[in-house]
């Protein structure tokens, strides 16, 4: 990994370098990854599948290329991973295909720690269809309790979804042992990977998960892009979630028959340049490794906190040993904001507030946070101008 690889970098922000921890939300694109779009925009644009022209067949070439490289790299087969517009847009398109299967009294099993794109689809659905949402409880370490997960997953237990690493807590979920648990009692089983896939190796044979979601912007590649891992038997006999051109095979003015997968969930004309980006970022990915993505990132997040458990008034959130590579923290006294907002006139950037998670903030007895979170093209220095810039804050507010 260059740092030179990412332009935007080298931008000063209020007269500093910028620091840019705000990595959780969407990460910085390196050149490769810009000029993979720009280069499709120059060279290639066409519309894919439906033209017999030069442009249209490289277009389609570029686009199902993409498929096949974010297939390797969460060692999924061809025709397993549908592209879609973000993380959410995948759980959305899972909750409507697969609880138009389901019963009034049928249940989804989450967690209390996730992110409301892995809340909100589930609630509304189950809302309008008498279907019944449990959350597994979160303990005070920051782990989802196993015992209270295994005694709410039950004989009405149809689904069961969870991200893999919180993106508030960062904690890193046993997601092995919930797919099996999920398999052993007939539920299909689903992982937001929104924060794992960016920053550590996943294998969804390994896993044994029926679904995976997770977005481009947060591993290196454009936004307007997200991906829907499944199975292929699954895919094949869900109904799709969106209807129109290109994901059909033939219409009648009474009814039509579907394309197959993936094309069945991919109606209308998708982010073409977003998924050749996708592919360059994944390129990017597996130059560097994601062993080596993973080390490095445990190494801030450990760095980080064990600078942060140092200084005065601060309250850490989540697990103190293995977690993803993001902190959450407040300064006592402090809204999350107004520390943010002070960190940003030095150049960092972090996030503050409730992250989409306001039922785990309820429960941590908290209204918001800042979180600190980091990347490959992170430094030490930067978690040491965090500290001081911290320190500063604490100062501020202590006069
Ligand atoms: N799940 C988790 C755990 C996340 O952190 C995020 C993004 N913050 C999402 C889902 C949603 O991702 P997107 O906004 O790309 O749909």
């Amino acid at each position: 990994m260059r740092r030179e690889d990412f332009p935007i970098l080298a931008r000063k922000v209020n007269g500093h370098p910028l620091a840019y921890l705000d990595n959780a939300s969407t990460s910085q694109k390196p050149k490769q990854v810009i000029s993979a779009v720009s280069d499709f925009y120059e060279n290639h644009n066409s519309n894919i599948h439906r033209g017999i022209h030069s442009l249209s067949e490289e277009a389609t070439e570029m686009y199902e290329d993409s498929h096949v490289k974010v297939a390797r790299f969460v060692n999924a087969d061809n025709g397993e991973i549908i592209f879609t517009r973000n993380t959410t847009e995948s759980i959305n398109l899972l909750a409507y295909s697969l609880c138009l299967g389901l019963k009034a009294g049928d249940e989804i099993l989450l967690t209390e720690m996730e992110h409301h794109s892995n809340l909100v689809p589930w609630q509304q659905i189950a809302l309008k269809g008498g279907l019944k949402v449990r959350f597994a409880r979160v303990d005070d370490s920051g782990a989802i309790d196993m015992e209270h997960f295994s005694s709410l997953l039950g004989k009405r237990t149809r689904i069961v979804s969870v991200g893999h690493v919180s993106n508030v807590l960062g904690t890193i979920n046993p997601v092995r042992e919930i797919s099996k648990a999920s398999r052993d009692n007939g539920s299909v089983s689903i992982i937001d990977a929104a924060q794992s896939v960016p920053h550590m190796p996943v294998d969804v044979k390994s896993l044994g998960c029926d679904f995976l979601a997770f977005s481009s912007h947060k591993m290196l590649g454009p936004t307007g892009v997200g991906v829907l891992y499944g199975k292929r038997h699954i895919l094949e006999s869900l109904p799709p979630f969106l209807f129109g051109g290109d994901m059909i095979r033939q219409v009648d003015f009474g009814n039509s028959r579907f394309n197959d997968v993936p094309w069945k969930f991919e109606a209308g004309t998708p982010d073409i340049a977003g998924a050749v980006g996708l592919g360059a970022a994944v390129d990017y990915l597996g130059r560097i490794g994601m062993d080596a993505v993973l080390d490095h990132g445990r190494k801030l997040s450990d760095y980080a906190r064990s600078r942060l458990l140092l200084t005065p008034g601060i309250e850490l959130y989540g697990p103190s040993g293995k977690r993803g590579s993001l902190l959450s923290f407040n300064l006592k006294g402090v809204h999350s904001h107004d520390v943010a907002e002070i960190l940003d006139r030095d150049g960092i950037a972090v996030r503050a507030g409730h992250h989409c998670a306001m039922p785990l903030m309820r429960k941590l007895g908290i209204t918001g946070a800042v979180r600190a979170s980091f990347y490959l093209y992170n430094s030490k220095d930067e978690i040491d101008r965090l500290e001081s810039s911290i320190l500063r804050v604490r100062k501020v507010f202590s006069k």
